[in-house]
């Protein structure tokens, strides 16, 4: 019989290699603890190579060994899920595995928590240094799948929280898991997707404090004639993985611009049209020029859009983000923070850009009502907002609840399904043209 060989381990870290973690993954998959579920994490440190420029490679391998030796300690000791297992599974790339995990949920909450550990400033050559990690999750049925694809999967999750501006924690998606023909069909349908007219936007209405029309969001939808109506958060993702999404983004503007121009042609007065921008599209160079060509095309002043971005694109380069946005700003466009809040990012960004509006996510808003819930944390952000002379906008306002706290925390700005769900341009026009409409639903809900 031959002896059991020991475990090869990493000479810098001593922990378990890639090798060894695609074993234990295996193993935990084919057995199945009581129907408990796997969770799996890859996290990946962002901008690490940065640190081996500017304080050599010495200080690159210490911080490798701190980084493991503060994780493996958390995994032991804080971690809400036990007997975590963490592995070196490339130059600056570990992975974490929990097996026995009760509930989807727990899994969710486990990679938070890990991505809220992965923030700790570390010490290094005598500097406290923060060393941002992206982190693709995993959580999955035991006999579901095999290894090395959930492995896979999970890295590829991780590579879009890098490209989607670090600092941040993507879930495994289903259409990864699409069987490649499937996936390459969904693809090309994407690539075409422009120029076979199937985009649509729909606008939702934005209220202010008395409930009065203040603003409009202009959400993008896909219908396509074989796949169906595809939801935003799925081919979003894509069209950026693809290199679509600049495309798209451009369309999005123009088609809002042209939206803008009909209406104010047919004497209507729209107030400012929100407009998402993905971070793809925010950091290409020509952004700002692109931006300028639609205005003058379409003959739309700036004062008209708001450009909603998220906070991971701002943090990516905070000069070169700033720059644009004063750019921007020159044109009239007004800029807001999109999901602001769930990024865990340090609030100094507040301060260092030129923003005029904080989106509340619809994470916070939901839980404004609840005994202990999020009501101080929404006072906290106004507070702050306002003080540095920033509107705050609360997305995914569903209940008349919600709508008295988010005045009595002196939000500026109000948008969810209360005051109405995305309805198309024409749906739009009726409510430009009598906009009492949005008054008299609210009075049946009072407060307003
Ligand atoms: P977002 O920008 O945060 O948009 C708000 C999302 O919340 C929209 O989902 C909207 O329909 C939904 N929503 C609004 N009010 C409520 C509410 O009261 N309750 C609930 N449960 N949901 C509410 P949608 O249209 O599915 O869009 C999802 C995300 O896709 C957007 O989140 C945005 O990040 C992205 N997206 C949509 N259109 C575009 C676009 O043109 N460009 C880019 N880059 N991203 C877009
Ligand atoms: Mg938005
Ligand atoms: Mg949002």
């Amino acid at each position: 019989m031959q002896a059991k060989q020991a475990p090869v381990r990493d000479e810098l870290t001593g922990l378990r290699r890639g090798a060894e973690l695609e074993a234990l993954v295996a193993r935990c998959l084919k057995s199945r603890p009581g129907g408990r579920l796997v969770v799996l994490a890859v996290a990946g440190l962002d901008r690490f190579h940065h640190l081996n420029e500017l304080l050599g490679y010495a200080a690159g391998d210490a911080a490798l060994v701190e980084w493991s030796i503060g994780v493996t300690d958390w995994l032991e000791r804080e971690a809400p899920l036990p007997g975590g297992v963490l592995a070196r599974v490339g130059g600056d790339e570990f992975g974490v595995l929990w097996q026995g995990c009760p509930s989807v949920t727990a899994g969710l909450e486990a990679g938070e928590a890990l991505m809220s550990r992965l923030r700790r400033p570390l010490r290094v050559a005598g500097r406290e240094m923060f060393l941002m990690a992206s982190a693709g999750l995993a959580v999955t049925e035991a006999g579901a799948g095999d290894a090395r694809a959930l492995i896979r999967q999970t890295s590829a999750a991780m590579r879009r929280a890098k490209r989607r501006g670090g600092n941040t924690l993507e879930t495994f998606r289903w259409e990864e898991s699409l069987a490649p023909e499937r996936r390459y069909q969904l693809e090309t349908a994407l690539r075409q997707a422009v120029s076979h007219g199937e985009f649509r936007l729909r606008f939702q209405a934005q209220v202010d404090r008395h409930c009065h029309l203040d603003g409009l969001e202009a959400l993008l939808t896909w219908q396509h004639p074989e796949f169906g109506s595809v939801a935003p958060d799925v081919f979003i993702k894509l069209a950026e993985e693809i290199g679509a999404i600049v495309e798209i983004g451009d369309w999005v503007m123009r088609d809002a611009c042209e939206h803008i121009t009909r209406w104010r042609e047919a004497g209507l007065e729209p107030p400012r049209v929100a407009v998402n921008v993905s971070p793809l599209q925010f950091s290409t160079p020509d952004y700002v020029q692109r931006v300028e060509r639609i205005l003058s095309e379409t003959g739309v002043s700036g004062e008209c859009l708001e450009l909603e971005i998220t906070e991971g694109t701002l943090l990516r380069d905070l000069q070169e983000s700033a720059s644009r946005m004063r750019a921007l700003r020159r044109l009239g466009i007004s800029i807001a923070v999109d999901d602001f809040g769930v990024g865990y990012s340090p609030l100094t960004y507040l301060q260092e850009l030129p923003l005029d509006a904080v989106k509340v996510d619809r994470a916070f808003t939901c839980q404004i009502t609840k005994p202990a819930g999020s009501l101080p944390l929404i006072h906290t952000i106004t507070v702050l907002a306002h003080h540095r002379g920033l509107k705050v906008v609360a997305e995914g306002v569903e209940t008349p609840g919600e709508l008295e706290l988010l005045q009595a925390a002196r939000c500026d700005r109000m948008q969810g399904y209360l005051f109405g769900t995305p309805v198309p341009a024409e749906g739009t026009e009726k409510l430009l043209r009598h906009p009492r409409v949005l008054q008299q639903r609210l009075d049946s809900v009072a407060n307003c």
